[in-house]
């Protein structure tokens, strides 16, 4: 595909846009029609057979971002996640899927997998070999995230996909986190990328949507299943994310740099107690990091000296908001054992390391000397 050639910008801004033939305009239309004539016309159009003039536009944008050859939007990142994974597995199946996950995934497995018969293991680590040595005669898919939720781990992309292709599995990834601009997991062999949009596709914290990128034949595949499901996104939200993608390649670039600064100031702090960024020298997979990223993402996460109560610096905080979601244009920050990770147990916590004074950071586009003044008053605040 020609598009590969062209940088990221260049994608973003004007890839799959739809031309205003009418008017003229200098952005593409937005077409809200649920009915389109299908007399002498080859394709039917509706938006659950998600074939409708915006959905297809951004769709090859999605590709494009990704080096797919086609992509299909949801209307919400579960949707992208549960309906990709479920095309890929029937009854008597078996799945193996990273230790570490978003929260809404690892639920999706335990609460509802067993009622459609299909069986999983979680890996006891990240290596190729703890991937191998979960896989059963009835496994079907390898699920991988990184950088993963909450504590940016670093999985291998290549050893993964190789580890698959030896045993005729397909390899799957949530790349929420690293979004096309920082990682492109096709290029290593992997064969279905997933995309919450709601973070850093949407990047303003107002859209829901969800994104699968891979082969056309893999997405005929996951095409027979949504259009059964359901779960496709309006046309005026995917007018919308088509909007927002134009400047996700610059507002990525100004993330990963807020956050690489921030990493380094908390980590050279002395009421810091662990700081969690794949940037950080210290961040034992960095060098893995480099070798299959552009760039190390706006998240990370720390824990406070236990000396200073968690949820009272937040408090504190004036500029960087205590919320529920990432990847907006806006720093935000949340302690995972009571939100994105509240339904593990403890048990499931501790086995994951996610200490119960650990900070998920979210950082945004503001001026990083304003986000350490923030955190330097809260600290100030809640040690006196
Ligand atoms: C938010 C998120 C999801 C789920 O996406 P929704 O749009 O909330 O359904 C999946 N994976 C990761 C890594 C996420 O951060």
């Amino acid at each position: 595909m020609g598009n590969k050639k062209q940088g990221i910008n260049t994608i973003c801004t004007h890839f799959g846009e739809l031309k205003d033939e009418q008017f003229k305009g200098a952005i593409s239309p937005l077409y809200m029609s649920t009915s389109y004539a299908f007399e002498d016309v080859e394709v039917k159009r509706y938006p659950r057979y998600f074939n409708t003039p915006n959905q297809v536009a951004l769709s090859e944008k999605i590709a494009a971002l990704e080096h797919a050859e086609a992509a299909m939007i949801f209307g919400s990142g579960m949707a992208a996640v549960s309906t990709a994974l479920l095309a890929f597995l029937k009854s008597g199946d078996h799945v193996v899927l990273q230790k570490t996950l978003y929260g809404g995934t690892y639920n999706l497995v335990v609460e509802e997998f067993e009622k459609f018969g299909i069986s999983y293991s979680f890996t006891d680590g990240l290596s190729s070999n703890d991937f191998e040595a979960k896989i059963q005669e009835n496994t079907k898919v390898l699920y991988i995230e990184t950088p993963s939720n909450p504590l940016l781990t670093i999985t291998d992309l290549a050893a993964v996909s190789k580890l698959a292709k030896k045993h005729g599995l397909v390899s799957m990834i949530d790349n929420t986190f690293a979004s096309p601009v920082n990682q492109n997991p096709i290029d290593f062999g992997i064969d279905v990328v997933i995309h919450s949009a709601t973070k850093y596709m949407g990047g303003h914290s107002d859209i829901l949507a969800g994104a699968v990128a891979s082969t056309k034949e893999n997405m005929e595949r996951v095409f027979h299943l949504a259009k059964n499901l359901g779960g496709s996104l309006s046309d005026y939200t995917v007018w919308l994310l088509e909007r927002s993608i134009k400047t996700m390649g610059i507002r990525v670039k100004a993330q990963n740099e807020n956050a690489q600064i921030m990493a380094e100031y908390l980590y050279n702090s002395k009421d810091i107690q662990a700081v969690y960024y794949p940037g950080l020298p210290s961040h034992p997979d960095h060098e893995l990091a480099k070798s299959q990223m552009k760039g190390f993402g706006g998240m990370l996460s720390f824990e406070l000296n236990s000396t200073i109560d968690a949820s009272l610096f937040q408090k504190e905080l004036k500029l960087i908001k205590s919320s529920m979601s990432l990847a907006g244009v806006e720093s935000t920050l949340l302690s995972p054992t009571k939100t994105s990770h509240a339904l593990l147990s403890p048990e499931e916590r501790a086995n994951q390391n996610i200490a119960d004074g650990l900070i998920r950071f979210s950082v945004g586009i503001e001026e990083a000397e304003d986000l350490i003044a923030d955190i330097e008053q809260a600290i100030t605040k809640v040690k006196n």
